[in-house]
């Protein structure tokens, strides 16, 4: 019989990488452990669909709840790993019991990153990570009119359009001088700071925070030159950190995030670990990167399972991601740091273009606004060189 194989972690990833085992033969026990209540679910919605109430929690649902017990999965909501004792194979459970393992996978995911901030533990402070995130933060906006949010990501705005829809005073509040500075070029930055004021957003740039105010409750954010941002709800969206610390604890090699190679392998041979807690180095980038998307939690993962297979894998993927605000989808092909030139094709007037990023005359990364025929084709091309012409108007 096949060792058990044991998967922390019930996300994106955790699903997948159950699904691939028993895709690939793998026939012996195989369990899938969250700390949540649902059965594995999509996250890119939260911010979207599922906040705007587009969608309930089944249409987030990553498989049909059938497809565990059909494909003989263990799945076990509700409970939390809260340590792994590598010498003798075995969990141990937040609920007092044990369980063991053949092979162990992490797929534990990120926690939203908390801002060491004065005020930030009132009601009314909330991140959103998680369905119970969201639940909580709908009930929030039912009776309050003015949001504010601290920090101009993906996630942030993201709620900022959605709670926009829904008549709510919005700020948004960040430090850097350009909205999803970290990710895209100034004329995308520039192109959703405009979309987001022509919406009526209040987007302070360049903005530093003293403190949040209020009693017990939230009422403002308090910036360094002294205004208050009136706020009966706050968001904190400053990105994520790696849950990686039960690997850690088990003594496993991590720099934040679980250090695995190409296969999705740990320091310790029996235990792998995919999708956002995992920290790998990429040829293509010539670093170590920890991506959080969902491209990269199916993809590791599905390398991994081969892996434990024992196909011989090695995994450096074309990271891509989208997000979606307004009626403007956002899609992005490849990592675009380095870029020496920009060459923007359609107009940003338009709300239908998309800037190709060039390294030495290489194409490295493509933006789309409202363009997915460019988007698929830059996926496919990006790797070949550079030719004028070579992607189609947007
Ligand atoms: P997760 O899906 O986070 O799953 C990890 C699971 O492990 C969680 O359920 C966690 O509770 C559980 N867990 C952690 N520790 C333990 C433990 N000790 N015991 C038991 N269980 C544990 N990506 C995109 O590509 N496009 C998007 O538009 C996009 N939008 C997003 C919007 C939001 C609001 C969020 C939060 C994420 C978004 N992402 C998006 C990112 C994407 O959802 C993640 O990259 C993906 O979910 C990662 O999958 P994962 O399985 O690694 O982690």
């Amino acid at each position: 019989m096949q060792e058990e194989i044991v998967i922390i972690g019930a996300g994106q990833a955790g699903a997948q990488m159950a699904q691939s085992l028993r895709q690939g033969g793998f026939e012996g026990p195989l369990r899938l452990i969250g700390d949540e209540p649902h059965p594995p679910y999509q996250r890119p919605p939260l911010s979207k669909k599922f906040l705007a109430g587009d969608i309930g929690a089944e249409g987030l649902w990553l498989r049909p709840p059938a497809f565990f017990s059909t494909n003989n999965i263990d799945l076990i909501p509700n409970t939390r790993v809260v340590a792994i004792d590598r010498a003798a194979k075995r969990l141990n459970l937040e609920n007092g019991s044990t369980l063991s393992y053949g092979k162990l996978v992490l797929a534990t995911g990120t926690y939203a990153r908390r801002l060491p901030l004065a005020g930030a533990d009132k009601q009314g402070v909330v991140t959103l990570r998680s369905i119970a995130d969201v639940d909580a933060i709908r009930e929030s906006l039912k009776a309050c009119n003015r949001l504010a949010i601290i920090g101009a990501g993906y996630i942030g705005l993201e709620v900022a359009a959605v709670a926009r829809a829904l008549g709510k005073e919005v700020s948004v509040i960040e430090a850097q001088d350009r909205v999803m500075k970290r990710v895209v070029s100034e004329t995308v930055s520039s192109f959703f700071a405009t979309l987001h004021l022509s919406h009526g957003i209040d987007l302070r740039l360049n903005t530093g925070i003293e403190c949040l105010q209020g009693e017990s409750a939230v009422s403002g954010v308090k910036l360094t030159t002294g205004e208050v941002i009136p706020a009966e709800l706050v968001l904190i969206a400053v990105g994520a950190e790696p849950n990686d610390q039960l690997a850690a604890e088990a003594g496993l090699d991590v720099d934040n995030g679980v250090l695995v190679d190409g296969c999705g392998q740990t320091s310790d041979p029996d235990i792998y670990a995919v999708g956002d807690c995992t920290r790998f180095y990429s040829n293509r980038y010539k670093r170590s990167v920890r991506m959080e998307s969902v491209q990269n939690a199916i993809d590791q993962a599905k390398i991994a399972a081969q892996s434990l297979l024992g196909e011989d894998v090695d995994y450096d993927p074309l990271p891509w991601f989208w997000s979606d605000q307004y009626d403007i989808k956002l899609q992005i092909a490849g990592l675009s740091e380095g870029y020496d030139t920009t060459v923007v094709t359609g107009s940003p007037e338009s709300h239908k273009f998309y800037v190709a990023y060039l390294k030495e005359n290489q194409l490295i990364a493509v933006d789309s606004i409202n363009a997915a025929r460019s988007h698929m084709m830059a996926r496919r091309v990006i790797g070949e060189t550079w030719r004028d012409g070579l992607l189609p108007e947007a």
